[in-house]
């Protein structure tokens, strides 16, 4: 029987290991046990309770804050190492970009105990953007004995940089998989009643090297798009970050077609997404999610390593400039030939089966 340790902390990472968790789980000779670190403490379990997936082992982090990212990876590495030593799998699995991920492979590295690295080769080779996500993934690499590439480019990128190709395996991003089965017709929601025929933009914006001015900037635009057009709404799911906060409230809270809501359940946030205009984002996995749902998406970021979508005309990078995303946004909401051509939906990003294809590999599946 091999045992299998996956290691995940925050919210895109719990939407995008608990279907490979649930698929494990289904397998034979395989014990799947999660330990989860914590490191988002409010929107990490209603991820877990959306896919019924209890962890074997939580962490408590409660001491570290967002902004204590020594105190955090000291943390982690220390809670991981315990968790290895307890647990002793055969193997363990990371995802992502964040410092769970870069943590939880290097006490791996310590323990001797080999790594699988779920959504492997993202890359925009600039450390500042997104930071610290890109340290984080490129780290990660380093450590890792199995490379789950989502795409072709992100494992050209593991080619390029001098990884084994036998160890790089391209399998779909696992966020398709949640797609698949969060997204229904005929879905109710307060929000979209709230939003009734109008047009909906849904707004989500959290990155470290966006907060305070670029997202003030980028949310400004919103509001004015929102403002000249009574036909037009958003909505923006805020992050828990305080400081992120803080701007939403003070450039949005007044406007009246604007809605600032708590963290959306994740079926509710993908039924929304499925019924929105377009979307306004500086989020990773959403850019994922909403190219494959066919909505058109503005990533209101300089870089993006997600350039699949964008060379399908499906994400447009427009940076953080008030002027910039207004103008993109006008054109979308007024151009209807412009919101045709970035409104399908591509496959880029997987099919709905990577947890599948991962499990089969781990578990040397012909
Ligand atoms: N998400 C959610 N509720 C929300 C906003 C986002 O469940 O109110 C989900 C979204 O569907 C995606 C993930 O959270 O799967 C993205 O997380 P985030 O944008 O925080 O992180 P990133 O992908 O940028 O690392």
């Amino acid at each position: 029987m091999k045992k299998i340790l996956l290691i995940f902390g925050t919210r895109p990472e719990a939407v995008k290991m608990c279907p490979l968790a649930l698929e494990l789980r289904r397998r034979q000779d395989v014990q799947a046990l999660v330990c989860v670190t914590n490191q988002h403490r409010e929107i990490l379990p209603p991820v877990l309770d959306a896919f019924h997936v209890t962890p074997d082992v939580s962490l408590d982090l409660s001491e570290h804050g967002p902004d204590d990212l020594t105190g955090l990876t000291a943390a982690l590495l220390e809670g991981i190492r315990g968790v290895l030593d307890h647990l002793k799998p055969d193997l363990a699995l990371v995802q992502g970009d964040t410092a769970t991920t870069f943590a939880g492979a290097l006490a791996c590295f310590y323990a001797h105990v080999p790594v699988g690295h779920v959504e492997a080769g993202l890359r925009t080779y600039d450390m500042t953007r997104p930071w610290p996500e890109e340290f984080y993934r490129r780290a990660a690499t380093l450590m890792a004995r199995w490379h789950f590439a989502p795409t072709e480019q992100a494992r050209d990128n593991l080619l390029r940089e001098g990884v084994d190709p036998a160890r790089v395996f391209v399998t779909g991003n696992t966020v398709i998989d949640a797609l698949r089965t969060t997204v229904q017709d005929n879905y109710v929601n307060p929000v979209l009643t709230w939003a009734g025929s109008d047009r909906l933009l849904l707004v989500t914006a959290h990155r470290r090297e966006n907060l305070g001015p670029p997202m003030e900037r980028v949310l400004l635009a919103v509001r004015r798009a929102v403002e000249e057009r009574p036909d037009v709404k958003a909505v923006y799911p805020m992050h828990p970050n305080p400081a992120v906060r803080r701007t939403a409230q003070a450039v949005l809270a007044d406007c009246e077609r604007v809605l600032l809501t708590e963290p959306m359940a994740l079926a509710d946030f993908h039924n929304v997404m499925a019924r929105s205009f377009c979307l306004v984002t500086d989020s990773g996995g959403v850019q994922e999610e909403a190219a494959s749902l066919g909505k058109p998406v503005l990533v209101a970021r300089d870089a993006t390593e997600r350039p699949e979508g964008v060379a399908a005309g499906t994400l447009q990078v427009v940076g953080t400039d008030e002027k910039e995303v207004y103008r993109a946004l006008s054109r979308l909401l007024d151009d209807p030939s412009a919101y045709a051509k970035m409104a399908h939906a591509i496959a880029a990003y997987g099919d709905g089966s990577a947890s599948r294809r991962i499990a089969d590999i781990l578990l040397e599946k012909p």
